[in-house]
């Protein structure tokens, strides 16, 4: 592994993340890349390539952490509806007993 490079962002592994010259002989543009899952992109420089993958695996957190507060927000919506539902009811059943 890559110092200071934190694990994949697609596949959460951290032991075949590649970091190397695109060319050699120039230095010019990195290659940056999991050969688990391979993930990659080029950039200019090394110092690039690591704050653009550790900023990846940031994205992909946060987008996770969207994703299940989404999901939660939904159960949450559908819980105030049934809940409404059975006050309506309730209210109903209470203003006239002969509906109960
Ligand atoms: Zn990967």
């Amino acid at each position: 592994m890559v110092d200071d490079l934190k694990p994949c962002p697609f596949c959460g592994k951290d032991d075949q993340i590649v970091m190397q010259n695109v060319d050699p002989e120039t230095s010019d543009g990195v290659y940056i890349g999991c050969g688990r899952c391979g993930f990659s992109f080029n950039v200019r420089s090394a110092d690039q390539a690591r704050d653009d993958w550790n900023q990846r695996v940031l994205e992909s957190s946060l987008e996770y952490r969207l994703g299940e507060a989404q999901y939660e927000l939904t159960a949450a919506q559908e819980e105030i509806y049934c809940l409404k539902e059975e006050i309506h009811y309730l209210k109903y059943e209470k203003d006239d007993p002969q509906n109960a």
